[in-house]
């Protein structure tokens, strides 16, 4: 294993007081180690600073870079919990796969995850729905331009103190389902967590925001026809009692979130079908009143309720425009295992301390 050092920051910033927002406030520390000559070396936690990069630096140019997003939760009893970091650490391998970014030690990352977090232990917020963000990257480095495959990089972890992801908390959010653009197809990188997926769906995001949608409901490259994520979330629907998300195909990322509220349905007894899900039968099931709830999941808001979606300048209002029982249920259950409100069944959680 690498060896980490730890150099700590002589004069430390002012903790933020009152709101927390989403990803604006960041620690004292940082992890970083870079990748040269075939290896990664020079594993460090230092103080937070901006990074001096080569114009050239092939990253800005061509997006060689992959991310990763969880969350670390302090309760009551002083306990620092991160959810199920492992799978992000995998993940993150996977991603680097597809960009031809050499894999790193998923052990090694886990490990200076957990000290960066100690040394910076005291900016974990402990009000409700609050958590310490974790961001960890992989960017290209190398000084040059020409289209290939890097061979320096820079990996690095960054912690942010976060409140709701939503400025209205649980409030359900309005979706509008986009035929014209599409986030991902099959083949592509739209099961990895890669930087060009984001850049590539914000027009649609301004688009919908403009038609007063929170979030925008992706539909399948091909044929516009089969569901796939809001926003940048999994999607999940209560379809005639039963819980219905679409299957990863290829195109959708494979959220932790998602895997978690599939598990965790299953083990309350939830008939929970993975399976291709058409806008059409989202729509005639709204209308009919088969379909009950939409909620969305991911690590930034854990479950986000849909209360309503415009398609073909229609609008369908779900769940009464509130937040349903299965997507409270799920959500009750996931942030009590995560702050340990609740047992933790299947050994999710990393205890840092
Ligand atoms: C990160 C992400 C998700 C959710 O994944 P989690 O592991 O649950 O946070 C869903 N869709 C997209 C496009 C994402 O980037």
């Amino acid at each position: 294993m690498l060896e980490l050092t730890i150099n700590k920051a002589t004069s430390l910033k002012q903790k933020p007081q009152g709101k927390l927002g989403f990803g604006k406030i960041f620690t004292d520390h940082m992890f970083v180690t870079e990748y040269a000559d075939g290896a990664w070396k020079n594993a460090r936690i230092e103080p937070y600073a901006p990074f001096s990069l080569d114009p050239s630096t092939s990253v800005l140019h061509y997006g060689q870079a992959v991310f990763e997003g969880l969350k670390a939760y302090k309760n009551e009893k002083g306990e620092i919990r991160v959810f199920r970091p492992r799978e992000n650490f995998k993940r993150m391998n996977e991603s680097c796969a597809r960009l031809c970014i050499p894999a790193f030690d998923e052990e090694f990352a886990l490990h200076a995850m957990a000290e960066l977090i100690k040394v910076d232990a005291d900016w974990i917020p402990t009000e409700p729905g609050t958590a310490l963000y974790i961001r960890p990257s992989i960017i290209a480095t190398d000084a040059a331009l020409g289209v290939h495959a890097a061979k320096s990089y820079l990996f690095f972890i960054i912690l942010s103190p976060v409140g709701a992801y939503y400025a209205n908390g649980l409030a359900p959010v309005k979706l509008y389902v986009e035929e014209r653009y599409v986030r991902a197809s099959k083949g592509g990188t739209g099961h990895n967590k890669v930087i060009g997926n984001y850049a590539a769906s914000l027009l649609a995001a301004e688009n919908a925001e403009k038609l007063g949608c929170d979030q925008v409901m992706w539909l399948d490259a091909q044929e516009k026809r089969f569901v796939e994520e809001v926003g940048s979330m999994n999607i999940f629907f209560v379809i005639g009692g039963k819980v219905v998300t679409p299957a990863l195909s290829g195109s959708i990322l494979p959220g932790i979130t998602r895997k978690s509220v599939i598990e965790r349905l299953r083990a309350y007894g939830y008939t929970v079908e993975e399976r291709a899900v058409s806008i059409d039968e989202v729509v005639s099931a709204t209308e009919n009143g088969a379909l009950t709830e939409i909620f969305g999941t991911g690590t930034a808001a854990v479950i986000s309720p849909v209360g309503s979606f415009l398609y073909r300048n229609k609008n369908y209002t779900v769940a009464g425009g509130a937040m349903g029982e299965t997507a409270r249920k799920i959500y009750n259950d996931l942030t009590g295992i995560q702050t340990g409100i609740l047992p933790d069944p299947a050994d999710w959680v990393y205890r840092i301390f």
